[in-house]
């Protein structure tokens, strides 16, 4: 740690990762026309963000009021109350309630983000105060081609979730391009689709047409381009400046040389979390260690290991698992890579698939959260081995509805065969045989499942109770979108394995995101934003947009505070101020 000194350059706030916290942080500081500097590790903005599904979870939030939809912030502290348990002791949560529909509507006045109401989309826990509709908002559609060049500063989406190798498709696309065949609409949406997209692959290395966590990124990339922030790239900090007891600026790596930046209203962490670092894996995530990680390479633990040494707190005990989950299947790459496939929500709810741990038996309803599936495959593995777990289910089953990788509407499963994603066999008995797993002990799960599935009710592990397993489930399969028997061969079993897709042990903070010390003090110009601050989920998933939505908001707060306009945390149920 080093201390005052002559400067290279001078800003109001130094932010560390160009994710949707640090970039919200940029662009917020940028509107109230103080100076930013944004540091970017990497050579593109959007971090894990730029490769997310991009979703807000904001109680109350407005564009859903104003669709219509029925929401308050108050239901919304009903069911964290419900779900995470302990009280809100340090007022988080209610800091997050209460300023995320102000961050909303503030970013919707002053840059390019725009958020569209998610309408139907349930949170992952029936529980008091969860919400079926307008609680999830979605980035709007994306033109890059409003980028120019900028566009190549985006970071990608994952291949796998990539059509054509550049193509990306939103949740509203989805059923257009499965029923291609179905319906004209279908049809000429899907036409326009790829029409677009091979019209872009003249001029650009992937589609313009962003969705997503890719669209979220772009605006708010736009709206830094447009305020003139600067964005440091394949930089790195690698200490902080202190002057009397205050972080006053920091020491920038940047090509080849060493900056000294001082930061006259604060220095934000917004490195992501630890989730590519190996040390703070063992420490902080529980055993066995997950072998995946679907962060951005760059998020190393820097910011965290920046706020230690100046002093700040590690939440080690609030945050359970330490990490958001979710389980993914191994694919090959065509270029002889790995990558992952996240099970988020396209096959797991749908009828006629179980997940079976290597005694053949189930463990999870199928169809809960991946957050809350991987913590029932963790929860398994302590008895049996789970790890992977595997998903078994007819090929018909692959053809209608997709398994990970494997898209519906495949009807050759042989490559996928052949690559070693799947496994198939003509009978459940030699499917066991080829996974190792005891084949009457798989025999008797499919058998008593099959039974379950006729009779339309899971007694054993819910499938198709809730309200999110519904909705992701087949609306035109009954009586239980979610069941239905596995008896027709062939059949496919496809391994999963636990990854998180964003870190949640992290910084303590105080309501307006700056660090504390072990005294609980704070720690004058040093904030944590995003996953680098201590999730205030404690361990749970409440729904969509769980990880962005607090990334965002208190992004909002701490910029608001070290502007001197700290934002008041108004109680649930207060109205929301007018006219930003
Ligand atoms: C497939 C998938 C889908 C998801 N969908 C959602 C969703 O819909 N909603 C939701 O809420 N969450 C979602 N998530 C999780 C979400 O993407 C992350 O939790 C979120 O992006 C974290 O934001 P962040 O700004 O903290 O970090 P990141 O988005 O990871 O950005 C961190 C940035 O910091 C940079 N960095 C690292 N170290 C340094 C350093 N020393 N100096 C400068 N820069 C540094 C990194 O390179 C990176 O660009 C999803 C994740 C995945 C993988």
């Amino acid at each position: 740690m080093q201390s005052k000194q002559e400067w290279d350059q001078e800003v109001d706030l130094v932010v560390l990762g160009a994710g949707p916290a640090g970039m919200t942080a940029a662009l917020v500081a940028a509107s109230l026309g103080l100076r930013p500097l944004l540091i970017e590790k990497t050579e593109q903005v959007g971090g894990t963000g730029a490769t997310s599904a991009g979703t807000i979870w904001i109680p109350g939030n407005r564009p859903s009021r104003d669709a219509g939809f029925k929401d308050s912030e108050r239901e919304g502290a009903v069911y964290m109350d419900a779900l995470i348990g302990a009280p809100d002791s340090a007022g988080l949560r209610a800091a997050y309630l209460s300023s995320g529909p102000e961050m909303v509507d503030y970013l919707h006045t002053h840059s390019e983000v725009r958020f569209l109401p998610s309408g139907k989309h349930p949170d992952y826990r029936d529980l008091p105060g969860s919400a079926v509709f307008g609680r999830a908002l979605y980035p709007q559609m994306f033109d890059a081609r409003q980028l120019g060049a900028d566009f190549e500063r985006v970071r990608p989406p994952i291949p796998e979730f990539l059509l054509f190798g550049g193509m990306m498709a939103g949740k509203v696309d989805i059923p257009h391009l499965v029923g291609r065949f179905r319906s004209w609409r279908n049809f000429s949406h899907t036409a326009r689709l790829v029409l677009r997209y091979l019209t872009d692959r003249l001029r650009y290395s992937r589609g313009t047409r962003l969705v997503m966590g890719n669209a979220l990124i772009a605006r708010l990339y736009l709206s830094l381009r447009k305020r003139e922030v600067p964005v440091l790239f394949d930089a790195c900090v690698t200490e902080l400046v202190m002057d009397a007891g205050r972080v006053s600026g920091v020491l920038v790596q940047s090509q080849g040389k060493t900056l000294r930046v001082a930061a006259h209203k604060g220095v934000f962490l917004a490195t992501g979390g630890f989730g590519r670092d190996p040390q703070l894996r063992q420490k902080l995530m529980p055993q066995p260690l997950a072998p995946y990680s679907i962060a951005a390479p760059g998020n190393t633990g820097d910011g965290i290991r920046l706020g230690l040494q100046a002093g700040a707190r590690l939440d080690e005990d609030g945050q359970g698992p330490g990490a958001f989950w979710s389980p993914v299947s191994v694919t090959q790459r065509k270029d002889g890579s790995q990558g992952l496939y996240p099970h988020l929500l396209l096959d797991r709810a749908k009828p006629g698939l179980i997940a079976v741990n290597s005694a053949g038996k189930r463990f999870v309803n199928e169809a809960c959260s991946y957050h809350d599936f991987v913590l029932a495959m963790y929860a398994s593995h302590q008895k049996v081995p789970t790890m992977p777990a595997y998903l078994i289910c007819e090929a018909g089953f692959v053809t209608k509805y997709g398994l990970g990788n494997v898209y519906p509407g495949t009807t050759d499963l042989g490559p996928a065969e052949e690559s070693g994603y799947l496994v198939t066999a003509q009978t459940i008995s030699q499917l066991a045989e080829t996974l190792g797993i005891d084949q009457k002990a798989l025999s008797d799960t499919v058998e008593r499942y099959n039974a379950l599935a006729r009779d339309g009710k899971d007694l054993d592990f819910g499938k198709g109770d809730s309200e999110l397993n519904r909705f992701n489930g087949d609306p035109d399969h009954g009586p239980n979108p979610c069941l239905a028997p596995i008896e027709t061969g062939p059949f496919v079993a496809l391994a999963l394995w636990p990854a998180e897709i964003g870190t949640s042990a992290g910084l303590q903070t105080n309501l307006d995101a700056q660090l504390l010390d072990a005294n609980g003090n704070v720690i004058e110009g040093l904030y944590a934003i995003g996953n680098d601050m201590a999730s205030i989920m404690a361990g749970t998933y409440p729904g969509p947009g769980t990880t962005i939505g607090p990334a965002m908001t208190f992004a909002y707060r701490a910029v608001m505070h070290a502007a001197g306009k700290p934002v008041p945390v108004r109680q649930v149920g207060e109205d929301a101020p007018g006219g930003m």
